[in-house]
């Protein structure tokens, strides 16, 4: 699938809201040569009826954002508070009316020519919304292999944080994966165990328990995963959070990916056998129905993971 939307018109700039295809950097920036740069990517669910945007639990996407900027050691000129406010102030300007996708990043935008965080340790950042649907199918299953590339280790470079120049790795899976005729990819991490998919957490079910690797397994601590995990809990299925062996993939009687692209996609096939009966698995099922009524907030218990936006039309 190709992702190509053109973005909403207003985006967030050098400090200021200005129209998108005037946001523009130099050639030489620093973070466009070495990928010196830290992002995010939240979802808001447009509901037609009612005229307003969901987003999804901005507050956790913004505070890892930020999490990842400490781990590298720079910080952006914004707070948290202002974070939420741009977010804010982008939809009333944009007034999307369909389901959209905010990519938030800031970067090292000197045009000195070495791989630096910057001299002074402060990023730029820039903020832009696009009209986003499935990023992979989510209503029939998926095919996946084990990529022969190992996921980024967190003493290479953290896994922990959505650092730019570390997606070089997600692309080299992604690109395996579809030449040779899968959807999607999971990586093993430098122990050879599981970690994720490409851009997306991976969750298994065996004998009724919902497993998903831990985080020190080398993953990225996503949203969507915490959000899958207290779903399952909040719906009395047993969770587990630890380390998963590749052959064990091949004995799971469900899988799924989990995250804000991903949202809940289910995988029928991994390395040419199949996951269970190869169709969607009871708990899947469970969860990934209740996952889309949360994310579009028409569940009264999570209506806190949900930032409605009312005046976005
Ligand atoms: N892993 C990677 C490498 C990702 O890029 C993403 C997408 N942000 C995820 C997992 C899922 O995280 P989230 O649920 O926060 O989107």
């Amino acid at each position: 699938m190709a992702h190509t939307s053109q973005p909403f018109p207003f985006a967030f700039f050098n400090d200021k809201i200005v129209q998108t295809k005037e946001a523009q950097v130099s050639i030489m920036t620093n973070a466009l040569q070495y990928g010196t740069g830290v992002f995010g990517g939240i979802r808001g669910y447009y509901n037609k009826e009612k005229g307003f945007l969901s987003i999804f639990r901005p507050d956790d996407h913004f505070r890892r954002f930020l999490s990842s900027l400490k781990i590298i050691g720079v910080s952006i000129d914004y707070s948290y508070e202002q974070l939420l406010k741009i977010t804010r102030d982008l939809v009333k300007k944009n007034k999307p009316q369909t389901d959209t996708y905010f990519r938030p990043f800031a970067y090292a935008g000197s045009l000195h020519i070495s791989p630096n965080l910057q001299s002074d340790n402060v990023f730029k950042y820039a903020q832009y919304m696009i009209p986003l649907g499935d990023y992979l199918p989510t209503d029939k299953g998926n095919s996946v292999m084990v990529s022969s590339w190992r996921r980024v280790s967190d003493n290479a470079i953290p896994s922990r944080a959505k650092i730019s120049g570390s997606y070089i790795n997600s692309a080299l899976a992604k690109k395996e994966a579809q030449q040779n005729g899968y959807e999607e990819a999971i990586l093993l991490n430098e122990e050879g165990h599981v970690a994720e998919g490409s851009a997306m957490n991976l969750f298994m079910v065996r004998d009724g328990v919902l497993i998903t690797p831990s985080r020190s397994d080398d993953i990225l601590e996503g949203i969507t995963r915490r959000s899958i995990i207290q779903l399952a809990r909040d719906m009395q299925i047993p969770v587990e959070e630890r380390t998963i062996d590749r052959s064990e993939l091949y004995v799971a009687d469900e899988m799924f990916f989990s995250g804000t692209g991903a949202q809940v996609a289910w995988i029928d096939k991994i390395d040419q056998r199949m996951v269970g009966d190869s169709r969607r698995g009871t708990i899947t099922a469970r969860l990934q129905e209740m996952f889309f009524k949360v994310v579009r907030g028409k569940v009264k218990k999570y209506d806190h993971w949900c930032t409605k936006i009312v005046d976005s039309s």
